[in-house]
């Protein structure tokens, strides 16, 4: 038998290697229209960086090895112009001899791929434009940065590609703008986990989201700047009317299957634009298979016809076509006939100093679709135990099934956004997936366990544990849309003071989790929906639990909690913000008081930080170390409210390293206040930090006395100023 292959990279190259295994005998010839077959082409974006260092690592075969291990024909440089379906014959246009010719065929494989979508934009002419799809187009983006010495670029799609390329040119010293026309990147994600990396992303990037490119001008081209004669740069204009120059623009605003060639020659297209194939990935012609970027599947989980354009998903479709077409010559070969079983979408991509990796269908997929009756769950757990170096918080989202009876429980989808382990959390839910099973089997997986490497609670079990909790009607979530659209709700936050002091939900009441039992009867109206929450949602469940025993029942635990509230309602972005305060004379700065932080999580750092401030001199400077993702936002907020003077702040790979100098009076010496008077003055401001009784009514002692010398006195409480006025023993003050 004689079989061709279109398309000599993933599907193509993996065909005709398990083809020769199953056969020595047949012919195959793998027909490729550019130079290299068998390259990494994930692995492209790294080597812009110089990450991946040399350029031959990414090419995994060439066309004499290929031949010499699988003793397959390899035409590189030549296309597949046409296809006879009747004949059984291809034309074959060969680049390098600038001529056609025919060829035959018994069965044939396509796997040419896709093809980049290039976005309408005024003044963007082809030339002026760079995408990523091969080796050569690498080389191509990697020569003319060197060349024109590229200093900043625009990157236009926030899918995967264009997120590995904006932060691989990062890596490299250019400054980037990436411009994304949907209101996030990673469409795959639900809007509030993608939240997460718009955070990142600003950091480290411009980031437009909800924007697209309106017209690029080549400077030089135009009258108003007809003296900028160096003719690589380009003024860019977005449709949200910003303008700015840039030195290179690279296309990543998503594939398309490439379709010509089948097309052509008649088969069937689907809706979706892909090839249309069988389970046994043949086409509408029954010597022609296809596999890769260039079909639609089926989905997993809603059956529907997708795109789902993934290298795995392209390998294992090699295999399978491959072993049809070795059963269509010999029925025998296989005691079972393989055939494709849909497609997960599992996939991750890398953001900076974070993953995010999800597995089914998100919720936007869900919402469109009425027929299903779903609960999703929010945790943050840490990569492994708090108490050892370097774990790292992830926020890992599931949704399932609710069926009437609880019964049908089909895992729909599942997302994570964090950096250690958030691979092998969607690793763990896509085989479970996968293998028929429902959340609540969670809670009986066991897991490999030692502090460096996850928590004696694995967070798959902590997901059983809550579903489980969930449906034995032990505690109703709600996420934070959700809850906005009840009727007049109360919020409970049940964290501590610190913690709250550094954020919370607008009108929330702050009854932290350890005083709640004696706080009831006063402070907590029966006939209101109450929304609980804390840091992450585990206080929140055990609040809940109190509050039912205590006859509470319009009651709702807000999932993942603050945390997850955040991600649905952030903070507006600081473009290119990079969250780094940096003061030039860092370097050569005398000696710091070290704080090691890390492992630990809020309000962990921001406590420990307050009570070394409270034995410190004015004046002295601690240097921070921690690794709470959420740190970098805390401090500042901490220094903003306290006054302590936040001196740098830096974030490499995860770690957080801060540099404080005490600037508030001594709290444990003296009353803790701040008198800020100008000489010359007559007014003075008197700021309050301490919750301690004593010290407030000292300021209002010196207060007093300033406005007895006649001076205009303003008396400013900080949130812990404030606290002085709550009640800690309710027992003690009432009876
Ligand atoms: P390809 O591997 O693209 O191969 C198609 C080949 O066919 C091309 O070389 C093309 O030149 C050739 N061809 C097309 N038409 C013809 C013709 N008429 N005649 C001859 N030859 C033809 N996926 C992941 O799962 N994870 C990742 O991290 C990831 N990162 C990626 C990063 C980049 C920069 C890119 C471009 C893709 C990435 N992908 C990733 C996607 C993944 O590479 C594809 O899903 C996979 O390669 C698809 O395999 P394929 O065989 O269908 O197409």
């Amino acid at each position: 038998m004689k079989i061709c292959i279109v398309g000599g990279v993933a599907g193509g190259a993996s065909a005709a290697a398990r083809l020769r295994r199953l056969c020595e005998n047949n012919q195959i010839i793998l027909f490729e229209k550019d130079e290299h077959i068998s390259f990494a082409n994930c692995g492209l974006p790294y080597h812009i960086s110089g990450k991946i260092r040399r350029k031959e690592s990414l090419i995994l075969w060439d066309k004499e090895s290929f031949y010499a291990r699988h003793n397959v024909e390899v035409r590189t440089f030549q296309e597949v112009v046409a296809i006879d379906c009747e004949k059984k014959e291809l034309t074959v246009f060969d680049k390098s001899r600038d001529g056609t010719y025919q060829e035959s065929y018994d069965k044939l494989i396509l796997s040419p791929g896709a093809k980049n979508f290039i976005p309408p934009t005024a003044g963007l002419k082809e030339d002026q434009l760079f995408s990523l799809r091969n080796v050569a187009d690498m080389e191509q983006i990697i020569d003319f940065i060197r060349v024109n010495n590229v200093t900043k670029a625009l990157v236009v799609g926030g899918g995967p590609i264009g997120l590995e390329v904006g932060e691989n040119l990062v890596e490299k010293g250019i400054a980037v703008t990436l411009v994304e026309r949907a209101p996030q990147v990673m469409l795959p994600l639900d809007l509030e986990m993608a939240n997460i990396l718009h955070q990142e992303l600003s950091k480290k990037l411009k980031l437009y989201l909800s924007t697209s490119v309106q017209t690029v001008r080549k400077i030089g081209e135009c009258s108003e700047c007809s003296d900028c004669s160096d003719g690589i740069k380009y003024k860019i204009k977005l449709s949200s009317g910003e303008e700015f120059e840039c030195g290179i623009i690279i296309i990543a605003a998503g594939v398309r299957p490439e379709i010509g060639l089948a097309q052509k020659a008649g088969l069937a297209i689907g809706k979706t634009g892909g090839i249309i194939v069988d389970e046994h990935l043949r086409t509408s012609d029954p010597h022609i298979y296809a596999v890769g970027d260039a079909i639609e599947v089926k989905n997993f989980v809603t059956q529907e016809d997708n795109l789902i354009p993934l290298a795995g998903p392209a390998n294992r479709q090699a295999r399978i076509a491959s072993d049809n077409i070795m059963m269509s010559q010999n029925k025998d070969i296989f005691t079972h006939p393989p055939t494709y079983r849909q497609t997960q979408g599992t996939s991750i991509v890398k953001v900076f100093a974070l993953r995010a990796a999800c597995t089914g269908i998100n919720e936007r997929t869900i919402s469109k679709n009425k027929k299903y009756q779903y609960q999703s769950i929010f945790i943050h757990p840490l990569s492994h135990a708090g108490y050892y170096p370097g774990a790292e918080q992830m926020t890992l989202k599931i949704l399932y099934l609710r069926g009437d009876g609880h019964d049908d429980v089909k895992i729909l989808g599942a997302q994570c956004v964090g950096a250690e382990g958030v691979d092998k959390k969607i690793d763990i839910i896509a085989a479970i997936m996968r293998a028929g099973g429902k959340v609540y089997d969670f809670k009986d997986m066991e897991f490999c366990y030692a502090p460096p490497y996850n928590q004696a609670k694995d967070p798959i079990n902590m997901l059983g544990f809550i579903s489980d909790n969930i449906r034995n009607g032990l505690v109703r979530f709600i996420d934070p849309v959700k809850a906005q659209a009840l009727a007049n709700p109360l919020y409970l936050d049940v964290r501590t003071e610190e913690e709250v002091s550094l954020g919370k939900i607008p009108a929330a009441l702050n009854i932290p989790l350890d005083s709640l039992r004696g706080r009831l009867p006063q402070e907590m109206p029966k006939d209101r929906t109450i929304v609980v929450y804390c840091k992450v949602g585990i206080r929140a469940y055990s609040a809940c639990r109190i509050l039912m025993e205590n006859g509470y029942e319009k009651l709702y635990c807000l999932s993942g909690g603050y945390k997850t509230y955040l991600q649905f309602f952030p903070p507006p972005l600081e473009l290119n913000s990079s969250s780094v305060i940096s003061s030039e004379n860092q370097s050569v700065q005398e000696t710091f008081i070290e704080l090691d932080l890390s492992g630990m999580q809020c309000p962990g750092p921001i406590v420990k930080l307050r009570a070394k401030l409270d034995q410190s001199a004015n004046g002295e400077r601690l240097k921070v170390i921690a690794t709470d993702p959420g740190f970098a936002r805390d401090i500042r907020a901490f220094c903003n409210s306290t006054g302590n003077t936040l001196l740098s702040l830096k974030q490499d790979n995860n770690i957080i390293t801060a540099i404080v100098e005490k600037r508030m009076s001594d709290a444990s010496n003296c009353a803790t206040v701040h008198c800020a008077t100008a000489p010359a003055s007559s007014k003075k401001t008197i700021i309050i930090f301490s919750n301690d009784l004593d010290k407030a009514l000292a300021s209002f002692v010196i207060a007093n006395g300033a406005k007895a010398m006649g001076s205009d006195v303003t008396m400013f409480f900080t949130f812990w100023g404030l606290n002085v006025l709550r009640r800690r023993d309710v027992s003690s003050t009432t009876g």
